[in-house]
């Protein structure tokens, strides 16, 4: 069968203007940070396969923690049933959790999006069940992504991703997000507004929001957008003092990617629901989780049904996927793999510093923990065609509108890293 022909044939791709668009890069193989194509030509995954991937591709231990599982449950309803792996899986996060932590129940659902769309009914349904119907509104921040399921495209409503859609969109409040970089000089000015935005829309809407949505310190879709965790606190503390839920999306952030197991831990203030996806198996299958309070989860209880919360998706907490978690996290807490994201901390920062040889071509360089990145002053062509040449020396990269960024997994050698940055930065001065 000529594979790339049935391709063309059949299958519409995401986030993919099909007219348009090169044929796809047929994949045959992963290994540790590699993939392979059909013709043997190898490629350095510097976008971890859309932010998924933690330990590299094909990564033995969570293929055969996969395969032994399979063999014993591959899965099973999840109301009125349960099993080990999923049992497992949250009481090891919760041992990863501070033991004061608030977040003390886990429901599972299966992609991002379904995460947010869970803590946005929860939230407002906690309201609710408690008697207060009016708080309608959510808020979030301009930039923000939180995925692509109505609910999760309302409060990201000012993402260019969401436009054919707006009109359909529940109501959201937006707050502008002071988005910084190395050496930039404005952000006390951009914070202040931000506050001060925030602190209008806490008073018009007094009573009436359920709870606020963010990407704590590291905004990704919109273009790895950083702030800084004292805005975070002092926003966060305006809404503490209100009747409003904090839930964090770190379907991105999460599993080590700012540096921290969760960006939170780098805040003062912890979230009311947090919601994971992404890292949570490693990168080999859809799982979601969204954790909240015990006090949340008790307003829910009662003897009428329609209290409960009546949500459900038809691959909640598959014990495969939550296999593959567990042995995911096994690899995540081991030394070697805390050292080797200090590692790519470390390189990210020399990078960052090297960027200023370019003040004509690039501004913004930024990072945290195991993310880079920096916006080329060039037009949409100019940046396509240096993605195109970096492809052809087998670097996987993917940037956001003038936004370059490197997120490798983290199995990925110094050696390897060194050369990327070097590649990166011979097409910048050809530029
Ligand atoms: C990717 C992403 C989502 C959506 O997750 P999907 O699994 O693609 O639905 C939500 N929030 C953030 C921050 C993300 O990066």
């Amino acid at each position: 069968m000529n594979l790339k022909q049935k391709d063309r044939d059949l299958i519409w791709h995401p986030f993919t203007q099909q007219k348009t668009s090169p044929p796809p890069i047929l994949m045959q193989k992963g290994k540790g940070a590699y993939l392979y194509d059909d013709s043997g030509k190898s490629y350095l995954d510097l976008v971890s396969s859309w932010w998924v991937n933690l330990h590299g591709h094909a990564h033995p231990h969570i293929a055969q923690a996969i395969f032994n599982q399979a063999q014993q449950l591959e899965h099973v309803i999840f109301a009125g049933y349960t099993h080990e792996p999923a049992i497992r899986l949250c009481s090891a996060l919760k041992d990863l959790l501070n033991p004061s932590s608030p977040l003390q129940k886990f429901f599972f659902s299966d992609n991002g999006s379904t995460a947010v769309e869970v803590a946005l009914k929860m939230s407002y349904q906690y309201w609710r069940n408690l008697g207060h119907c009016d708080k309608r509104f959510f808020i979030s921040f301009c930039g923000g992504y939180h995925g692509d399921t109505f609910g999760a495209m309302s409060v990201g409503a000012q993402s260019h991703f969401h436009q054919p859609f707006k009109e359909l969109f529940f109501p959201t409040l937006s707050i502008n997000f002071p988005e910084t970089w190395i050496e930039d000089t404005e952000i006390e000015k951009k914070e202040q507004d931000a506050l001060s935005a925030l602190k209008d829309i806490l008073f018009t809407y007094k009573n009436k929001i359920s709870a606020i949505i963010l990407e704590p310190l590291l905004q990704g879709a919109s273009g790895m957008r950083l702030c800084r965790p004292e805005f975070l606190n002092a926003a966060l503390s305006l809404i503490k003092e209100e009747n409003i839920f904090i839930i964090f999306d770190e379907i991105f952030t999460g599993f080590y990617r700012t540096g921290t197991f969760f960006a939170f831990e780098q805040l003062k203030i912890a979230p009311d629901f947090l919601c994971l996806s992404k890292g949570l198996t490693g990168g080999f299958l859809p799982l979601a989780l969204t954790l909240t309070r015990n006090d949340v989860y008790d307003a829910f209880l009662a003897e009428e049904s329609n209290k409960a919360f009546l949500h459900g998706h038809s691959y909640t907490a598959n014990p495969i996927a939550c296999s593959a978690a567990l042995a995911s996290l096994e690899l995540l807490t081991s030394e070697s793999c805390t050292r080797s994201i200090a590692d790519i901390s470390a390189h990210h920062k020399e990078f960052c510093q090297e960027l200023k040889k370019y003040p004509e071509k690039v501004e913004k360089p930024r990072f945290l923990g195991t993310m880079a990145a920096f916006n080329l002053k060039a037009d949409a062509d100019s940046i396509l065609s240096m993605q195109q040449k970096l492809l052809q020396k087998g670097l996987l990269l993917r940037p956001l509108g003038n936004s370059f960024y490197i997120l490798p997994p983290y199995c990925i050698t110094s050696q390897e890293m060194l050369s990327t940055y070097q590649s990166i930065e011979e097409q910048i001065s050809q530029l």
